[in-house]
This record gives C-alpha cells, structure tokens and sequence, in this order.
C-alpha cells in the first residue's frame, strides 16, 4: 500500500474540485503522522475508493486551508499539532466533548457545513480497556506530564469518565495547577467529582500518591529520543501499578522498568489506533476495521524503526 507524499496549502490552492484526497491530516510537521498508513489500511479493508494524506498546513495557513478544503468536496481531516485548538472559530458546529475538551483532532465535512469531534480522549478509554480488560473511570490515575497537550487531554478525560483519584505531576508544576483548576471548573462533572492534586515532578509526596494510585498515565515527551531516561524512578514503581506510556514511537525506560518490577504495562500504539478508528466511525457511520488498522500501524511502526 503506498502512502502520499506531503502536500502543502499551494497543491490546495490548485485542486478546485479535483482534488486527490477525500481525507487527510493537517499539521506542522506532519511528514512522519502515522494516520495515512493507518486510514489507508481502514479504507482498503472497506472496499472505500478514497485516499488519505498529509497535509504540511503552518499555523498563518489555516484560515485558507480550511476555506480551500471545504470547496475541494472533502470528507474530513484530522488535525495535530498545533492545529487543535486553532480550528475552532473555522468549524460550523463542535460536538459537546470537543468543546469541553477545548481541542478538535476532527473535521467531519458535510452538506456545506463542518462539524469538530474529538476522539483522543475517547481512544484513551477504549485503549485502556482493550489493554488492560478495566474501565479508565474506575482509576486511581496518576499523570506524569500533566503540562503538555497530550496530558491535558488525558486528564480531562479521566475527569470525564469519573475518576476518583486523579494526581497531576509536572517538572513545571505551576502548569499542573492550572489543570487541576480547569478541570475542578469542568461542566458536567460525575459525582462525586474526583480529588485533584498538582504536583512538581520532584515532589516529596510522589511517593505517597503513587502508593494510592492503580495506573500511571505517562504523557510528558520524556522517551521520545534516544538515551531518554524515566520520568518517574524505578523505586516508586509497584508491581500493581498499570503503567501506560502515551509514546508509542520507540520502547521507553518506563516500559522497561515496568516490566522489571513485574508490572502489567502498555504504549500509545492503542490510543494512536482507537482515536483513528472513533474518527473513521465519525466520517463512515459504521465501524472501523481495528484489525487492519492495527495491522498497518504496527507495520508503519517497524518500518521507521
Ligand atoms: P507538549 O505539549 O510539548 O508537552 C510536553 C510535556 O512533557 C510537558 O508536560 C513537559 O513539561 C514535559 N517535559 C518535556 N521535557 C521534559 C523533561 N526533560 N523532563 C520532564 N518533563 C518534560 O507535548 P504533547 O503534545 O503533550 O506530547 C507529549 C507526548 O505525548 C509525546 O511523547 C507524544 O508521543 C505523546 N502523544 C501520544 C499520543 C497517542 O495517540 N498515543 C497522542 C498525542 C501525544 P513542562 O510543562 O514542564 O515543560
């Protein structure tokens, strides 16, 4: 199966209703996005004539590409970053959870008008599941990078789905406390709400909200690049801890070190590939092929090793 090449704002500006893509993702880079191979796959295994790319889009460019889009008759997109929040005043309607979320990761294209979804939060409760055989809302959870993109996501989700427990930790701590105040503040909160608590990632009381936790969440960008260390010391792990990494680049320290103390543990591949399938659902209204998409990603995923 061949993946497209990156196209820019420019082959937008060219493809006036004849466009080469029905489906794409959107961000800045983008060059190395796994949702092409990953769709491409979904779309195949449907027996759908469309194509799916990447679109190199920088930020000043997303006024025009969304505009440009809407007239090339495409089915939808994806974005990341740093696209997600931007989009917002270009969308005709925002579904619920995007909007609590604060962030769309994607664009259903329909009958002139654009709709914002966003699956990350939801792929994250159906990895877990799928991973683990329990229900995220049932967690104590303790997020390691609660100051990033992706642990907001996660720690709004968690809130969502009624968490009892949730232990934000962040070197930059004062970001942490932030969220905890976004998400005291969420509408629509389960009762009862869950206890919140910000921490700095050299906290002396780590110790003891690890000891009341039941999965680490780890979110920050620590293990992404080569000789990367673990955010979080071998000794603070527990055997019952589950412990997901959110990277699924590369194996990381902490899934090492997981495996070490005897720990069940997972990566991002899940989340990466249950946020794609909620979004092929979006575009489809019928169920995504998980299997085949698994399959691609797994492949894209050995290929750029
Ligand atoms: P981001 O917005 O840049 O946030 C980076 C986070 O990492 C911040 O919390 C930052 O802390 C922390 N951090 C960075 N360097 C650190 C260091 N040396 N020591 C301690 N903490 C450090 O990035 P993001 O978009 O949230 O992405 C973060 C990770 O999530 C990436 O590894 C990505 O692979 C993963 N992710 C996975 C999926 C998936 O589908 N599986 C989706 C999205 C993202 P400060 O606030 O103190 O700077």
């Amino acid at each position: 199966m061949s993946t497209p090449a990156v196209f820019t704002v420019e082959d937008l500006r060219h493809w006036k209703g004849s466009a080469p893509l029905q489906l794409a993702v959107l961000g800045d880079p983008v060059a190395h996005s796994a949702s092409p191979p990953m769709h491409m796959a979904a779309l195949e295994a449907c027996g759908l004539l469309h194509t799916y790319g990447r679109i190199h889009i920088r930020p000043e460019e997303l006024p025009e590409a969304m505009r440009l889009l809407k007239e090339s008759a495409f089915i939808g997109v994806n974005l990341t970053i740093p696209h997600k929040t931007a989009v917002l005043p270009f969308l005709n309607a925002v579904d619920p959870h995007a909007r609590i979320m604060g962030a769309v990761n994607t664009v259903l294209f329909k009958e002139g008008r654009l709709t914002g979804f966003n699956t990350d939060g939801k792929g994250l409760t159906r990895a877990i599941a799928e991973d683990f055989g329990v229900d995220l809302g049932a967690l104590r959870v303790l997020i390691l990078g609660a100051g990033g993109g992706a642990g907001r996501a996660v720690a709004l989700q968690c809130a969502l789905e009624g968490c009892p427990k949730i232990t934000l930790v962040n070197r930059t701590r004062e970001k942490a406390a932030a969220l905890a105040e976004e998400i005291a503040s969420l509408p629509g909160l389960p009762q009862p709400p869950p206890i919140v608590t910000a921490l700095g990632a050299d906290s002396v009381t780590l110790s003891a909200h690890l000891e009341a936790t039941d999965i680490i969440l780890q979110c920050s960008s620590v293990g992404m690049k080569d000789g990367d260390p673990s955010p979080l010391p071998l000794r603070f792990l527990r055997r019952e801890h589950l412990v997901y990494d959110t990277i699924y680049s590369r194996p990381t320290q902490l899934l090492a070190d997981a495996r070490t103390v005897g720990a069940r543990s997972s990566n991002g591949l899940s989340m990466l590939l249950h946020q794609g399938a909620l979004a092929f659902e979006i575009w489809f209204q019928r169920a995504a092929p998980v299997e085949a998409m698994r399959t691609a990603l797994r492949l894209f995923r050995a290929s750029a090793a």
